[in-house]
């Protein structure tokens, strides 16, 4: 049985992409089959996996998306890039804006992104969605073929505020597109223990969110080796395998792994 995880939140650098490579570097390297998509028109996530130049990519995820317009068939691997560490990703680039703007004239246009995962998710152990930072078309598509979504929330003020947005859209969602969509749960991102702040905001989530909502029992910690690794394309089992970021993202590894 496979899994599909969104990885979404509204607001910006929070940690989504980051999240999105060491989770799935994590569960591929536990042994299980890995497929992260790309729907960031920003291409993050390829560059993240060693793709620097999106841009330059012929065939991405907008190509896949034509294909589901036109409906037309997707060949077996289509669009697929392999990652070192054992991970298939689906790229993106800017591409994807237009195609977004294109699909709001498209019938089921929530639904065009679960067409290819049902295609594909059978191959794989886990799928990892990593959305752009907004509530758009290509947000709800991720939220409407998930069986979970992840919030990462940045231990700061302003995006903690943020979250009542996301997490009414994941119920609209659920209620009209998507009836077993669940929250995987809330990861702080980016918590500097050292000071007072973070561990406030750490005891607000938990104290708003954490009777009605999932938060892990993990926060990924503010290091600088996380930030380096988005430019190296090595997940931080790579980079800085016994730091203490590392250790974070396999305890959030093996907590996905017990969810599943
Ligand atoms: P966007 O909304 O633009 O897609 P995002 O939510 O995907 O952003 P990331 O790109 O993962 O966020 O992270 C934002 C920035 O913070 C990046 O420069 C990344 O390298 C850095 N970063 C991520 N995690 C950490 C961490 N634990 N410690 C320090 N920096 C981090
Ligand atoms: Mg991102």
């Amino acid at each position: 049985m496979s899994k599909v995880i969104a990885i979404a939140n509204q607001k910006g650098g929070v940690g989504k992409t980051t999240s999105a490579v060491n989770l799935g570097a994590g569960l591929a390297a536990q042994g299980k089959k890995v497929l992260l998509l790309d729907t960031d028109p920003q291409g993050s996530l390829s560059i993240c996996m060693g793709y620097t130049e999106p841009d330059k990519l012929e065939v991405t995820i907008v190509d896949v998306i034509e294909k589901l317009v036109n409906e037309e068939d997707i060949p077996e691997g289509y669009a697929i890039l392999k990652h070192s560490e054992n991970i298939d990703l689906l790229p993106s680039n800017i591409g994807l804006s237009a195609a977004e703007v294109s699909l709001v004239n498209v019938m089921s246009r929530e639904l065009v992104l679960k067409d290819y995962v049902d295609q594909i998710k059978e191959q794989y152990d886990f799928v990892i969605i990593d959305c752009m930072p907004s509530l758009g078309i290509m947000t709800v598509n991720a939220l409407a073929c998930a069986d979970t979504v992840l919030i990462p929330v940045q231990s700061a003020f302003l995006p903690v505020k943020g979250l009542q947005a996301l997490i009414k859209t994941i119920y609209t969602v659920k209620r009209r597109l998507n009836s077993k969509l669940e929250i995987e749960g809330i990861l702080l991102t980016m918590v500097d223990s050292r000071t007072n702040y973070a561990k406030d905001i750490v005891a607000e989530v938990n104290e708003v969110y954490g009777k009605s909502l999932p938060v892990f029992p993990i926060e990924i910690p503010l290091s600088i080796r996380a930030a380096e690794t988005s430019a190296i394309s090595k997940s931080i089992f790579e980079y800085d395998h016994k730091g203490k970021v590392a250790a974070a993202y396999a305890a959030l590894t093996d907590v996905v792994i017990r969810n599943s």
